[in-house]
Formats: structure tokens, sequence, C-alpha cells
């Protein structure tokens, strides 16, 4: 079957028969070649006709967890043979148990075709020279994200996480225009900008692409970014490491993400209790959960993404392209219940990020189990005054002002502690917005 090409521009008849072939083919593959899934499948036929797919059952991270515990390195679900496998990824190994990646050939050249199309959506060209700075080691987005940025014909620089001034350096040097990082990194370089008094616009960046946390949804936060460093901030970046690296991404016109994999893989969102499908149609929020149109060594089908997202388009964008768009609400386990109502850290960034007084910066603790009857946030102030009643009373003054647009907006009561300038950590990778004590 393949790739269909331009997916993300095909019209929704030929969109819809080639995901329909590519079922029968894929369905048929994983019946005969994935053990995991034949030994769930017993006594159900697997239906030939994708409409009727939500017969079979749903798989969860936990699921492959458990195959890989028992049949390691790759579990029951690897359906190629080990010869077939040409690249592997660990993720998760410094937290807990390490999950194992394995890609064939013609998986790789999937996931860099389908993640150049979201790095192009987002207005990365041939004319670029961007310069790459998440972590290589191991995981996914450091070489894998790679083969996506070269796929779209830009100049790629491997440069990797840490050492800030040799980046800041290469960027000045090589002449480079765009920069592929997490959305929390660039705080971080500008706090070493600030030190060298050198003035993060005079770099000559014109692109950020972002990835890996949902922060960009927050207007206020990309603003600020854009503002600092005189560039057009994008999420061109949004995958599930067992499903597929990067399929989705912010095209120029607009801030909701196109799905630019429904040649490859095929969505469903579900209401996460009861595993029931939900209609796809704009405005449906649930979980997602993908299946693999195509993928030879690990094939899911019916996977729980852990998810969240909304539907917030299916027609075509002023930037042509048919692809449908949604956005990421949060994690299914970032979830935190106030007294009945489901709070996501993102909704919480947004809270903050419209106070020109705080930096951005937040921390949500949660103390024992629950069920939690007030949402505990730490928050920077931009400014603390030297002296200490003054500062007493710009802290207060401040936690009041989120309380009451807490319960105004998310409708919970918020204790707000707020916290000097810098004091909240700033990480490369993925920030830690809840913490559970
Ligand atoms: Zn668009």
């Amino acid at each position: 079957m393949g790739l269909l090409n331009g997916a993300e521009r095909a019209n929704a008849h030929t969109l819809l028969e080639h995901q329909r072939s590519a079922w029968r083919r894929q369905v048929d593959y994983v019946a005969r070649s994935s053990k995991f899934y034949s030994s769930l499948w017993s006594g159900v036929t697997p239906p030939e006709d994708l409409d009727h797919i939500g017969r079979l059952p749903l798989v969860d991270k936990e699921d492959l967890r458990a195959a890989q515990r028992e049949v390691p390195p790759f579990g029951s679900y690897l359906a190629a043979s080990s010869s077939m496998v040409t690249r592997v990824h660990r993720t998760g190994g410094t937290t807990g148990e390490a999950m194992n990646l394995a890609l064939s050939a013609s998986d790789a050249r999937t996931t860099a075709t389908v993640g150049a199309r979201s790095q192009s959506g987002s207005g990365l060209g041939p004319d670029d020279v961007v310069i790459h700075c998440l972590n290589y080691q191991l995981w996914m987005g450091g070489f894998t994200d790679h083969t996506t940025l070269e796929a779209t014909g830009a100049t790629v620089v491997p440069f990797g996480v840490g050492n800030p001034r040799l980046l800041i350096r290469t960027i000045q040097e090589l002449g480079v225009t765009a920069i592929s990082c997490t959305p929390s990194y660039p705080a971080v370089l500008a706090q070493v900008l600030a030190e060298d008094g050198i003035d993060p616009r005079s770099l000559g960046l014109r692109l950020g692409l972002f990835g890996g946390e949902a922060a960009l949804d927050v207007p206020g936060f990309r603003e600020r970014l854009e503002e600092t460093w005189g560039i057009a901030a994008r999420n061109s970046n949004y995958g599930v490491t067992d499903v597929m690296c990067n399929f989705a991404g912010q095209c120029t016109e607009q801030n909701d993400l196109h799905f630019m994999g429904l040649d490859v893989l095929y969505p469903e969102i579900i209401e996460p209790e009861s595993g029931q499908s939900l209609m796809w149609e704009p405005g449906t929020r649930g979980e997602l959960v993908l299946t693999h149109l195509e993928r030879d060594c690990q094939p899911l089908v019916r996977f729980q993404t852990g998810d969240i997202v909304e539907l917030t388009a299916i027609d075509t964008c002023v930037c042509g392209r048919t692809a449908p768009r949604f956005r990421v609400i949060g994690r299914a386990d970032d979830m935190v219940v106030v007294r009945g109502v489901n709070v996501f850290p993102t909704s919480v960034a947004a809270l903050i990020n419209g106070d020109a007084e705080l930096t951005g910066e937040y921390r949500i603790t949660l103390a024992g189990p629950g069920p939690y009857d007030r949402l505990s946030i730490e928050v920077e102030a931009v400014h603390t005054p030297s002296n200490p009643e003054q500062a007493r009373a710009h802290y207060d003054q401040l936690a009041e002002r989120i309380a009451v647009t807490a319960r105004r907006d998310l409708r919970v009561t918020a204790q707000v502690t707020v916290v000097a300038n810098a004091s909240l950590p700033r990480t490369e990778g993925k920030t830690r917005r809840v913490v559970r004590s």
C-alpha cells in the first residue's frame, strides 16, 4: 500500500479508499504475525471492514509493558522477524522500566515522511538551516525527529542538548534560521544570553519548531516567545512514542494541529472511562485511540494514547490542507479532579500566562491520593521588591488575583503560593507540571 502522496491534502473519498484497503492488508498481517494480537483476538474474527474496527478490544501502555516484560526486548507484539529491525529506540529508562521501540527500514521511511509533513506545514523548507536541540540519546526526539527535519529538504544541524554557549555560537556562525527544541528550552537559553548581554533577536532566527509539551497552545506563552526571539513559534511536532514520533503539527495559518498521517494511522476518539467510541465531528472531546494502517515491526491496533484531544475542524483549512484539526487538552493521567471539576495543567498555564507580573512558570502540587478540594499552585513573580514588607504585600496581591481568576475561569478553589523569579526548575526536556507528594 505504502503512503498516499500528499495525504494531508487528499479529498475525503480518496483518503478513505486508501485507508480501507490499507486496513484489509494490515489486519490480515497483524492477525497472522503478531502473537500479542492473535491471542488477544482469539475467538474474534477481526473485521475486514474498517468501519467495524470498534469491535476489537482496546489496548494501552500497560498491556505493551507487560508484553515486553514477558517477551523481551520487543514484546510479543513484534510482528516482523528480528532481522527486519533496523532501528531501536528506548524510552522511560530513567524513571522506571524502559520500553523498546523497533522500526524496520520501511517503518523509518514512513515515520520520516509523515513527520516532514508536520515540519513543512509549520513553515520549514529547503532554504532553511535548522538546528535540532533535542536529546539524541536513545529516544525518538533526537535522531528520528532529525530524519523528519531532513525529509523537508532543510539543512539540519544535529546539536542535541546542553552546552548553550556552543549552541549560540553555532547559530551565529552557520546562519541558522530555525530552531527545533522543547518549548521550555528558550527560557534556559535566554538566561545564558542575558548573562552574556546578547539580545535573543540578534541571533537572526525566524522560526521556532516545538513539540513535546502543550505550552504553545497557551496564547500568552506563544506571544511572549515570539516577542523575545523575533520568531514565528509553531508546534510542529506532536506524536505518540509507541505509535509514531510525529504525525501532527500546526500550519502557518492557524493554531490547531493538523492530523498529517491519516494514510498510515487510523484515529478514533473514545470516552476514556467507558471506552465507548465517540462521533468523529468537531467539538468531540475524548481520548485519542490510534491504529497503524501500515507498520512492520510493532503494529498496534486500537491503542489508547492517554492523550485527551478535542477535534476542532474537519473542513479544508485556509492553508489548503484537508487534514482534520485537533487540540491536545492534556494527559488523561495529568487530569486533576478538584471537587468534581476536571482541571488540566494547560488550563492553569492559560491562567498564569495572562498575567504580565508572572513569569509563566508554574507547578501544581497534589498532596496524597485525593480527592482534592483545592488546587495547590506555585507561580513565579517577575519582580520582587527588595523591601521584605513590600515583597510580601506584592506576593499576597498576586496570589489573590490568581485565586480569583481560578475561581472564575476554572471553577475551582486555588491555593496559590508566589515565589521569586527563577525559583521553579527549568528543564530542557518535558517540564513536570504536576508533582504528587
Ligand atoms: Zn492549515
